[in-house]
């Protein structure tokens, strides 16, 4: 049911700040003397679909072909566990950042089926959260991603909705536990000391 190492799954919709909160997991982890290894999913997925010449940039996976996606979704999943095997003994934490669900042009696909939480099997699931409102104001403000197709704050808070559905689903799998974060304004690393405390007492 476990791996060795912890597994810490975070998630949240475009621009609500998870890669920001991780940036400053590391550095509080660190500073413990906590051995954490953060990746993110998007990033494996990205590194093999720009080697098949498929797209330019992170934004554009999610509007590739469904079939495109799942293959890719499948070996992230797998290259990730055997990095971290590799990297990670008893004591060490797998953090990734990633999505519960994506909004595709062929509909809202789950970023955690069934085959990626049998490779991931995770401790904890944490959801990164702020309001719709705030969401969109810093999707603005990050000019280098593509978010539009995010549909502005109904969109957000439609797929906020639904991403707690699919964490809760996703949970099920492997009892996974569930925790919401707020990730207020200017105020991401308290998200990421919040995140932490839940670490340690997996
Ligand atoms: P994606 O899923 O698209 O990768 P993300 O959830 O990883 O998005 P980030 O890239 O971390 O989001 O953050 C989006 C923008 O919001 C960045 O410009 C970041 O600086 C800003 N941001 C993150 N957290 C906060 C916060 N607590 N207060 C204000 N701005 C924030
Ligand atoms: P991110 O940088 O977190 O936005 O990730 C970039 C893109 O990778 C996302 O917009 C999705 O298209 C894709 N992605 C990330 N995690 C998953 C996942 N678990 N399943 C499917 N696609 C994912
Ligand atoms: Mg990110």
């Amino acid at each position: 049911m476990r791996h060795s190492f912890r597994v810490v799954i975070v998630i949240g919709v475009p621009g609500v700040g998870k890669t920001t909160v991780l940036s400053h997991l590391e550095k509080l982890a660190s500073a413990e003397g906590l051995r954490v290894s953060i990746v993110n999913f998007g990033s494996y997925m990205l590194d093999t679909a720009v080697k098949e010449g498929v797209v330019e940039n992170r934004d554009q996976l999610r509007r590739l072909p469904l079939r495109t996606q799942l293959k890719l979704q499948r070996i992230a999943a797998r290259r990730i566990i055997e990095d971290a095997s590799k990297r990670l003994g008893e004591d060490g934490y797998l953090v990734v950042d990633t999505h519960a669900l994506v909004k595709t042009p062929a509909g809202y696909w789950p970023g955690l089926p069934r085959h990626v939480l049998e490779e991931l099997k995770p401790d904890l699931i944490a959801i990164i959260e702020a309001s719709p409102e705030e969401i969109h104001s810093r999707q603005l403000r990050d000019k280098g991603r593509y978010r539009k197709d995010i549909g502005g704050v109904e969109g957000i808070k439609e797929l906020m909705e639904r991403a707690r559905i699919a964490s809760i689903a996703s949970s099920i799998f492997y009892a996974s536990t569930v925790a919401i974060i707020v990730n207020r304004e200017g105020q991401a690393e308290a998200a990421a000391t919040e995140l932490l405390e839940f670490m340690k007492n997996l």
